[in-house]
């Protein structure tokens, strides 16, 4: 399998595809039967190649986990220090489950690990918001 960049001449987006071989993508290129993910065209060519500059992937892989942990925490509730109490509580049955995040050292979180409770840790320190009450 082989993955080429390629670049919707419509949308203007770029975006990834696989294919089998360079041949494969050929074939299916001339069928029509490539098209753009944003927009269904298939008006679509490879993208140039441009030089991987490790600063600026980086960032931009930075930048997409931010964006993917912050959709995840959007119907999360914020418990701050209460974090671990809370998930035990949850765990047993005490109150009623929801999605939480928090903060717990890390005694705390592998204490929660050993007990089964399932937790993970997020890829990127969340801010707690404000004042909680
Ligand atoms: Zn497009």
């Amino acid at each position: 399998m082989i993955v080429f960049d390629l670049h919707c001449l419509d949308s203007g987006e770029t975006f990834e595809a696989w294919f089998r071989s360079s041949a494969d993508y050929e074939d299916q290129k001339a069928a029509g039967l490539v098209q753009c993910p944003f927009c269904d065209s298939s008006r679509v060519a490879k993208a140039p190649m441009a030089p991987r500059v490790p600063r600026k992937s980086s960032g931009a892989a930075l930048a997409k986990i931010a964006a993917m942990q912050a959709e995840a925490l959007k119907d999360s509730r914020w418990v701050g220090d209460r974090f671990a109490e809370t998930a035990r509580a949850m765990h047993s049955g005490e109150i009623a489950p929801e999605q939480v995040h928090g903060q717990a050292t890390l005694a705390e979180a592998r204490s929660l690990a050993e007990d089964g409770v399932p937790v993970a840790p997020l890829p990127l320190p969340v801010v707690p918001p404000g004042e909680v009450n």
